[in-house]
């Protein structure tokens, strides 16, 4: 682990949001943004759809909830990874 002062810290945390500095910091967060993916998504729907914005097309996964009162929550949207178009990738 890289020698740091405490301000050294902080402002990585502060600059990076957290996430940055922490790996900085040598921590793999890789299994931990998975659980946090599976938290967001958990118990949703999964729709497949095509992006509408421009003429690529690139295929999309949407995850929806079902509220109590009859409507659904649009979560949310990634890109679907087996597309051979975008490789589960889509514009911000
Ligand atoms: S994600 Fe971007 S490139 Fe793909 S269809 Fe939508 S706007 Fe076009």
């Amino acid at each position: 682990m890289p020698d740091l002062t405490r301000r050294d810290f902080l402002k990585l945390g502060a600059a990076g949001g957290g996430a940055a500095g922490l790996s900085v910091l040598g921590f793999d967060l890789a299994e931990a943004d998975q659980v946090k993916q599976n938290f967001r998504i958990a118990g949703t729907r999964e729709s497949h759809s095509v992006c509408p914005y421009c003429a690529v097309g690139c295929a999309l996964v949407a995850f929806t909830k079902d509220n109590s009162d009859g409507s659904r929550q649009l979560l949310q949207i990634e890109g679907n990874p087996d597309s051979p178009v975008n490789e589960g990738r889509l514009c911000p």
